[in-house]
This record gives C-alpha cells, sequence and structure tokens, in this order.
C-alpha cells in the first residue's frame, strides 16, 4: 500500500479528504551506519547455524547464503543507533494551524526478541506549533528510521512520536502503528493475520480526550 498525507485547513475542524498518493523510497541513505555492522562476523555466525541444524554450507545451494543472510541484515537493521528525528533536517514555517496527516505508511521492522520480521503501516498526525512544518517524505522517513533496526512494536511506536516533538516542536502528536508480527503468524501460537495496534501521544493529543479522540477517528 502507498502513503496517503492529508493535510487538514483547520486543526480538526474539517472532514479528511485524502491527496494524491506518495511513495517513499527504503533504500539505504549513503550517510547511514550501514557500513559499521560487521558482515564477516554475521556471515561466520549464519555458517555455523546452517551446520548447527544439519545442514552442509558447502553445497550448492547454500554457498553465498552466509553471505547473502548478513547483507540482508545490513539492509534491515542499518538504522541502529540514529536518531531518527536527525532525518528531520528540513523545515518551514507556513500560515497553518490545522492538523498535518501522513496515513499509511508502510514498513517492515525485525522483532527483538525473535529476529524475525513484524511488517505493517504507521500513521503519523501532528499539529504544527508556530507553524513549523517539515516535509511530508520526512515523516515517512523517521518511520523508516525507526524500523530499521531490532525493535518492539511499542517502543518503535513512542519512538516515531518523540522524534517528531524533537524535530520540530510540534504541540500535539498522535502516532498509529498496526502490524502482523511474524513470530505470531509463523511460530508459536500460529496465528496468521493477526494484528497488534499501538498507539502513541504527545502534548495536546494526550492531555485533551476529546482532541484525542477527534484525531483518532481520522485515523482509523
Ligand atoms: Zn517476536
Amino acid at each position: 500500500m502507498e502513503a496517503t498525507v492529508t493535510i487538514l485547513p483547520r486543526a480538526l475542524r474539517r472532514k479528511s479528504d485524502e491527496s494524491p498518493a506518495t511513495k517513499f523510497s527504503s533504500a539505504i541513505p549513503e550517510n547511514s551506519l550501514a557500513r559499521k555492522i560487521d558482515i564477516e562476523k554475521i556471515t561466520s555466525a549464519v555458517e555455523m547455524i546452517l551446520e548447527a541444524i544439519g545442514e552442509d554450507p558447502k553445497r550448492a545451494g547454500l554457498i553465498d547464503t552466509p553471505q547473502r543472510v548478513a547483507r540482508l541484515y545490513q539492509e534491515l537493521c542499518y538504522s541502529t543507533g540514529v536518531d531518527a528525528s536527525s532525518e528531520i533536517s528540513c523545515k518551514f514555517q507556513e500560515e497553518t494551524e490545522g492538523l498535518v496527516l501522513v496515513k499509511d505508511i508502510d514498513f517492515t521492522s525485525l522483532c527483538e526478541h525473535h529476529l524475525v520480521p513484524f511488517m505493517g503501516r504507521a500513521h503519523v498526525a501532528y499539529l504544527p506549533s508556530n507553524g513549523v512544518i517539515t516535509g511530508l517524505s520526512k515523516i515517512a522517513r523517521v518511520v523508516e528510521l525507526t524500523a530499521r533496526r531490532l525493535q518492539v512494536q511499542e517502543r518503535m511506536t513512542e519512538e516515531i512520536a518523540d522524534a517528531i516533538v524533537k524535530g520540530i516542536g510540534a504541540q500535539a502528536v498522535c502516532v498509529w502503528v498496526e502490524a502482523e508480527h511474524m513470530c505470531m503468524s509463523m511460530r508459536g501460537i500460529k496465528k496468521p493475520g493477526a494484528k497488534t495496534v499501538t498507539t502513541a501521544f504527545r502534548g495536546l493529543f494526550k492531555e485533551d480526550q476529546q482532541m484525542r479522540t477527534e484525531v483518532l477517528s481520522y485515523l482509523k
């Protein structure tokens, strides 16, 4: 699913009207910490896993697998240790008090308890403070950065909210994340399709019950 961006003209006063979808790239940025990931170490660890499960790491089908898995982890964990608010490098001053809502931001992250993926969508809404806004793609980049590391969904949701507050000093932030966890779908209780929803609120959305209810009505 592609991300959609909605900007409401006045805070929470009018019905959402969805603008054309925007696509966001998930490529590893040049300046990321990706190069610090120890590819050789992961490669030899995967060789050990293959041996441990009774496979022959030297057989034709597996010969490049350890390297391939190492590159996979490099991609999935490239933002380890990166402050997600650093993505909010551009800020603009606009005459707006309206709600900014970026919906349906797809992400894939890695559960830190099982090292298997969880994937889903994030919706991020904020009320600017003194008209300070950021590029809409930056919101999606914040989601991307918080996802590309070992995570639990609850913490990821809080990290997105904190990054928006830190990045632009928004007076209210609401983050809604829904995801399917492979550790629930493919093992353990084996419930494919089960969705986990987590939310985080900052500022006015945390303090004011009515505003929180209203913003949630736009997200569902
Ligand atoms: Zn898990």
